[in-house]
C-alpha cells in the first residue's frame, strides 16, 4: 500500500494541509493509502530542535510521495540561519535528491478578470517553470558574514556542476516534448560566468533535442516577458535563484500565489506543496486559499501514482467551484461569494466526490 507523508508545517501549512487530506480521502475505495504526519520547519524546531527532524528525514525516505504545507514564522526570524524552518526545506530538497520544481502556470478562465493583466495578454497562457533547486547559490559555499580589512562584508557562492546543469536541462527539454516543443533557457550570462557556462551546456544538451526549439534569455528580459507576452512561453528552464523569484511573478498572472501547486521530482519519490509560503499575516483565520494545496495532491496522483484520471476531476472541481463565483478572499472580488479555507475545501470535495 503506497504510503504518503504528509508535513504540514507552519502558518496556514496546517489549515491548507486539512483540505488536501479531505480530498485525497474521496479515492479511498479506489486509491488505497496510508498516511503518516511529521513535524518539518518551525513545527520540527518546536517539538525536537531541528527544522528537518530524523524522525521526518527516515519517514521521507521509506514514503511513496511526500506532501507540505508550508514553512517558516516570525517567531524563528531571530534564530541562526542553519536553524531557521527554511533550512528544513531546504534539507529534505537535499536529502531527497529533489533536484528539479516543476510550477506549472495556467490561467483559469474564472479568475482572467483578476489577474493584474489585461484578460486579452492572458489568452493561451499555459507554461511550466522547470526550476533547479539543490544548486546556486542557495547551497554554493564559501558563504557567510565576515570581516575583511576592517569592514563587515556578505558573501554567497554561485557554483553549477556541468551534471546539475545537464540532468535539469534534460527534465526541460523532455517536459517541452510532450508540449509545444519550446525551451526558454534564462540566464544572466552577459556579466555572470556560472550562467556563461550554464548557457553552453543547455545548448550542448539541446543537441540531443532537434525537434524542440530552444530560446536563451536574460533573466531581466524574463521578467519583463512574463508581463508583455507570457503566452510565448512553454518551459521556461530556470537556475534556483532565478527560478525562485520569476516563479511568483508567475504566479500573480494566475490571480494569486494561493493558487499554484508545484511538484519537486529528481529523486526516489516526489515532494508536492503550493508555490507560496506560510502566509503567517493570516495564518488560523481560515483565510488562506487552499487551491495551491489541492492541486499539489492533483499533481501527486498524477506524477508519483499515475492517476491522470483523478487529477482531471480535482482540476475540473476547481474549476467549477471557480465558475460558480466561490472565492478566498486572495482571489475575493465584487459580487462574488467570499468563503472560508474549510467552506472551499468542501465546496472543491463535493464536487470531486459527485464525479467519482
Ligand atoms: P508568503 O507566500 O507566505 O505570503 C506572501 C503573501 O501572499 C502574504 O500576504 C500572504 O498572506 C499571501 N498568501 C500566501 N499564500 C496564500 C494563500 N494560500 N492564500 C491566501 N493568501 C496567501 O510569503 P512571505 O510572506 O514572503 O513569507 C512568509 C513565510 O513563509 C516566511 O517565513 C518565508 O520564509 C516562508 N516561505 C516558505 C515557503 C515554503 O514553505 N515553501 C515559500 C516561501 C516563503
Amino acid at each position: 500500500m503506497p504510503k504518503i507523508l504528509m508535513l504540514a508545517g507552519d502558518g496556514i501549512g496546517p489549515e491548507i494541509m486539512e483540505e488536501a487530506k479531505k480530498i485525497l480521502s474521496l479515492f479511498k475505495d479506489t486509491f488505497d493509502f496510508s498516511f503518516v504526519e511529521k513535524p518539518i520547519g518551525g513545527a520540527g524546531i518546536d517539538k525536537h530542535g531541528d527544522p528537518f527532524p530524523s524522525e521526518t528525514a527516515n519517514e521521507a525516505l521509506t514514503a511513496d510521495a511526500i506532501l507540505l504545507g508550508a514553512v517558516g514564522g516570525p517567531q524563528w526570524d531571530s534564530f541562526p540561519m542553519a536553524q531557521r524552518p527554511e533550512k528544513g526545506l531546504l534539507a529534505i530538497r537535499k536529502e531527497l535528491g529533489l533536484f528539479a520544481n516543476l510550477r506549472p502556470v495556467k490561467i483559469w478562465p474564472a479568475l482572467a478578470g483578476f489577474s493584474p493583466l489585461r484578460p486579452e495578454k492572458l489568452e493561451n497562457v499555459s507554461f511550466t517553470v522547470v526550476r533547479e533547486l539543490t544548486g546556486d547559490v542557495y547551497f554554493g559555499q564559501p558563504r557567510g558574514i565576515e570581516i575583511r580589512g576592517g569592514t563587515r562584508v556578505g558573501f554567497n557562492t554561485m557554483i553549477y556542476s556541468e551534471d546539475e546543469i545537464r540532468r535539469i536541462a534534460k527534465i526541460a527539454f523532455d517536459m517541452a516534448r510532450k508540449s509545444q516543443k519550446i525551451v526558454h533557457s534564462i540566464d544572466k550570462a552577459n556579466v555572470l560566468e556560472t550562467m556563461r557556462f550554464w548557457r553552453e551546456i543547455v545548448s550542448d544538451v539541446h543537441k540531443d533535442y532537434p525537434d524542440v526549439h530552444l530560446e536563451h534569455f536574460y533573466v531581466d528580459n524574463t521578467a519583463m516577458q512574463l508581463i508583455r507576452q507570457p503566452s510565448a512561453f512553454d518551459v521556461m528552464l530556470t537556475p534556483n535563484m532565478f527560478g525562485d523569484i520569476l516563479s511568483d511573478e508567475a504566479a500573480v498572472l494566475s490571480g494569486s500565489l494561493g493558487m499554484l501547486p508545484s511538484a519537486s521530482i529528481g529523486g526516489k519519490q516526489a515532494l508536492y506543496e503550493p508555490i507560496h509560503g506560510s502566509a503567517p499575516d493570516i495564518a488560523g483565520q481560515g483565510l488562506a486559499n487552499p487551491i495551491g494545496m489541492i492541486l499539489s495532491v492533483a499533481m501527486m496522483l498524477e506524477i508519483s501514482f499515475g492517476r491522470q484520471d483523478y487529477a482531471k476531476i480535482i482540476d475540473k472541481a476547481v474549476g467549477d467551484c471557480l465558475a460558480e463565483g466561490l472565492r478566498t478572499g486572495d482571489i475575493w472580488s465584487e459580487g462574488m461569494q467570499k468563503v472560508s479555507t474549510a467552506a472551499m475545501g468542501d465546496a472543491v470535495a463535493g464536487k470531486v466526490a459527485a464525479a467519482i
